[in-house]
């Protein structure tokens, strides 16, 4: 089933959902345009909420129904090889243009997508956006893919947090909206250590990725900086390496032949 978020189921799931919306100052300035780390979540929530995003037209839903079938028949085939045969619906949101890089997205249940989008419609997209969804609701599955890959999920420590903050990268960290309410999964470069990546902006304000390698055996607090992670992109070929499920969304959607 498709179906589109009205202006107040808009307002209602941005309320309900504020672990979106605690943007770094970078991040906020290039994503709607003032440093919302000065204000309350809720002002940046009421700002997501009514200037950000907004209800689909029934026309532009209308265009997107072609690609969404394709979609469909792309996401089961992927889902029925990891034994998921549960259809979920599309919940359907609109980014306003300029916002968030015009990037589609998913928060939830709910996928975002920017204006240009309706008119431009990507089956391939739609099907990346809809397995982020799939990720949320069935986690055990996609976590015993991914330790079947080698990597390993952490919870990062006092010190370890610590490590980090002193690289003074905090006004330029970037929440990823389709893994935000995801594990930190860190992916092994040999001898025990282990990278965590992190999207950071970069001087031309765009998203990058970078990482901090860790020793995992001996976990001595040490986060060590790193902008090198070829090892990560040749290894997995797929563009977005900073959370398995953007591997798997990107690389799963890339090799299917249709
Ligand atoms: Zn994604």
């Amino acid at each position: 089933m498709i179906k589109k978020l009205n202006k107040n189921e808009i307002i209602d799931f941005v309320f309900k959902t504020p672990e979106y919306y605690n943007l770094s100052k970078q991040e906020s300035l290039n994503r709607i345009g003032f440093d919302s780390s000065i204000f309350p979540v809720e002002y940046v929530q009421d700002f997501y909420a009514n200037k950000v995003f907004s209800e689909p037209t029934d026309s532009e839903i209308n265009k997107l129904i072609p690609a969404i079938k394709q979609a469909d028949l792309i996401v089961d085939k992927i889902m029925n090889r990891i034994g998921i045969n549960k259809k979920l619906d599309w919940n359907i949101g609109k980014i306003n243009n300029g916002f968030d890089w015009n990037y589609p997205q998913t928060r939830e249940e709910v996928i975002f997508l920017p204006e240009y989008f309706f008119d431009n419609p990507d089956s391939k997209i739609l099907a990346h956006e809809k397995i982020h969804i799939y990720q949320r609701k069935f986690p055990k599955i996609f976590d015993e893919i991914y330790k079947s890959w080698g990597l390993k999920k952490i919870k990062l420590n006092e010190k370890e947090k610590q490590s980090i903050y002193e690289y003074n990268l905090s006004d330029r960290l970037i929440k990823n909206p389709d893994t935000t309410n995801f594990d930190k999964w860190v992916y092994p470069i040999g001898n025990d250590y282990y990278i965590l990546p992190v999207y950071i902006i970069n001087s031309n304000g765009k998203p990058t990725n970078v990482g901090f390698k860790l020793d995992l055996k001996n976990r001595d607090g040490n986060m060590y900086f790193t902008s090198d992670l070829s090892a990560i992109y040749d290894r997995y070929n797929s563009k977005q390496i900073d959370h398995p499920n953007e591997i798997f969304a990107c690389s799963e959607t890339n090799n299917i032949d249709f």
